[in-house]
């Protein structure tokens, strides 16, 4: 089932190593800005705030990029799970507009970032497939495309006798595509971003967790592994990772894992005829499973939630690897190369979240779509943190909700993801 030199780390490290220990000492002088947490939110309002001239430190307490923003499958799409109905009975109509706009709009900033800043980050705008689980999903696909909910993506359907140029499945009753979704190698983007956020001045610390954060004279004292620092003003960029120092938020996130295996390198002929497109593929179930090839076209990613409780990538690989020839028969010989997992920030409402409290900002929330998104929220919470009113997003109108005595241990995660698999197997 792995391979000899089988990793529980990410395949993406491999081009991407997270292994850097910064060695500088915080500054002593009190900073403009800190933040907390270096993956794509945080680095991306780093930049922000730098660029605008602000003293800026990043504080990071593992391995810089160790979260989410190192882990994930790379997997780019517009973010928000719902549709202007649903959004619009919530919140109106006009902040509705706003939350979808925002979606699309994260999806091209990360495409537009990375092509001004030049990373090399194998960004392909190769589009999406979802495939459709069951007939009736497929009759829901149709349903939705043809109420025109989805013109606004272009998405478009692909029927069962279509599908071979899509997958080399008959897992799926056809499906649908999203053209406008796109992929990237999660860990190249990060190490690009982390050199333009240095690039653009800010101070940047590894190994340096924030244990203790107070209000004092009109800002802030953190209490880090290297010692105080005073700050003006903070970003907490910590997601699925927050823990005390934040209790207010971590009331309002659900930390869950999710997990991904990388096969070992397939024969050409069989990958192009399993997975014969650079699109990114999800199903239409409510445990999702997302795959897709490795940039180099030789491997597959595998990814998805198969547990009811977390549990340790050696347990996880294996059963990920069954669900993979579920879909693919032809790979049950195929060997386990890498097997790693993460933490995702889910909300109470499947939204992500934006916003202050006197100098104490916030973006968190991506619910598990944030490659795009949290790029997005980063650099607009960094506007938000230096004053500038571009900032300003639609997810800082609408409210934060948690539940009563939830202080952050996901306590009903396991009755949910059982609900969920049943009703996955009723196929409605
Ligand atoms: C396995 C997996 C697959 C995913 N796949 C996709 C995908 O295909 N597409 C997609 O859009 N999204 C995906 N996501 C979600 C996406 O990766 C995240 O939404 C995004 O990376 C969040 O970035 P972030 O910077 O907000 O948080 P993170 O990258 O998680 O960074 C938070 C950081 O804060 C640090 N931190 C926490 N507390 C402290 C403290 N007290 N002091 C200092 N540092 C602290 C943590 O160590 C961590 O490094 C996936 C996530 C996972 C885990």
């Amino acid at each position: 089932m792995f391979t000899e030199d089988y990793k529980q780390t990410p395949y993406w490290w491999e081009a991407a190593p997270i292994a850097e220990r910064t060695t500088q000492d915080l500054p002593r002088k009190k900073v403009d800005v800190a933040i907390i947490g270096s993956g794509y939110t945080g680095l991306q309002a780093a930049v922000q705030c730098a660029r605008a001239g602000r003293s800026t430190v990043v504080l990071e307490a593992k391995a810089l990029g160790f979260g989410a923003s190192t882990r994930n499958g790379g997997q780019i799409s517009t973010s928000v799970k719902f549709g202007l109905e649903t959004l619009t009975k919530r919140y109106g109509q006009e902040i509705a507009e706003g939350i979808l706009q925002e979606g699309q709009s994260s999806r091209d900033y990360v495409e537009e970032f990375i092509r001004a800043e030049g990373i090399n980050c194998h960004f392909n705008g190769a589009g999406r497939f979802d495939g459709a689980h069951s007939p009736r999903q497929y009759d829901k696909m149709v349903k939705e495309v043809a109420a025109g909910s989805y013109l606004k993506t272009d998405a478009y359907l692909v029927s069962k006798a279509d599908m071979p140029a899509e997958l080399g499945t008959e897992a799926y009753f056809g499906g649908m595509v999203y053209p406008r979704h796109a992929n990237l190698h999660p860990a190249l983007y990060h190490q690009g971003l982390l050199g333009v956020a240095r690039q653009a001045g800010a101070q940047i610390h590894s190994h340096c967790g924030v244990t203790g954060l107070k209000r004092q004279n009109g800002g802030f004292v953190l209490d880090t592994a290297k010692g105080p620092l005073e700050a003006t003003r903070v970003i907490l960029a910590t997601n699925g990772y927050t823990g005390a120092i934040a209790p207010w938020q971590r009331r309002r996130l659900i930390p869950i894992g999710s997990y991904i295996i990388a096969t070992e390198e397939l024969p050409e002929a069989l990958i192009n005829r399993l997975i014969p497109t650079d699109r990114n593929i999800c199903d239409s179930r409510k445990l999702v499973y997302y795959y897709r090839r490795s940039p180099d076209r030789k491997r597959i990613l595998f990814g998805g939630r198969v547990s009811l409780q977390e549990s340790d990538p050696s347990v996880s690989g294996p059963r990920l690897h069954r669900e993979m020839v579920r879909i693919f028969p032809e790979l049950s010989a195929t060997k386990i190369s890498h097997s790693w997992t993460g933490l995702v920030g889910y909300t109470f409402d499947t939204l992500m979240h934006a916003g202050q409290d006197d100098g104490l900002f916030y973006a968190m929330g991506y619910c598990g779509s944030g490659v795009g998104m949290s790029s997005y929220m980063g650099m607009r919470i960094g506007q938000q943190a230096v004053d500038d009113p571009r900032g300003m997003t639609a997810f800082n109108k609408i409210p934060f909700p948690t539940r009563p005595f939830y202080q952050g241990n996901p306590w009903f995660l396991a009755p949910s993801v059982m609900a969920y698999r049943l009703w996955d197997r009723t196929g409605l």
